[in-house]
């Protein structure tokens, strides 16, 4: 992270976006306003600050009727970003691999997630079992909250 001429941080960032229909962007602020917004939100992601500006700026958070523009394929975390905003279309420009050229990590962290949790750098385990059943407590009252039942998604 660096810092701009205001002081406020500003991260490493390769890619410029936003859901659009039609091929138009539905974000009313300019460029400089979503630059100003992502400086505020340390390690926030274009896509995934581009999906929530868009949101906001539509009421909603789910795009099945959009398509996703981006400058460059999107890192693995907005990928998933637009998986979870049901955005059924991605068009990007640079690859991962063009983006790697330039020092960006993205093709890195692909090959990460893809490889067995045993064999990743990052260490995932699951709690010991009082802490896992108070999780899946809060899991569970959550659901029972909801208007209708959960459906299970394995
Ligand atoms: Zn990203």
């Amino acid at each position: 992270m660096r810092e701009d001429r205001a002081g406020r941080q500003v991260g490493r960032t390769n890619q410029g976006l936003g859901p659009a229909a039609r091929g138009r962007q539905q974000s009313s602020s300019s460029p400089q306003e979503v630059g100003r917004w992502l400086a505020a939100l340390p390690g926030a992601q274009p896509v995934l600050a581009g999906a929530r500006h868009a949101g906001r700026n539509l009421g909603r958070h789910l795009f099945e009727d959009r398509v996703m523009y981006a400058s460059t394929e999107p890192c693995p975390m907005c990928l998933m970003a637009c998986y979870w905003a049901r955005i059924p279309r991605l068009i990007f420009g640079a690859s991962s691999h063009d983006v790697a050229t330039y020092g960006f990590e993205d093709l890195q962290f692909y090959r990460e997630v893809a490889l067995p949790a045993d064999r990743r750098s990052l260490r995932e385990e699951v709690a010991d079992a009082a802490l896992r059943d108070q999780a899946v407590d809060v899991l569970r009252k959550w659901a029972d909250m909801l208007p209708s039942s959960v459906e299970p998604k394995f």
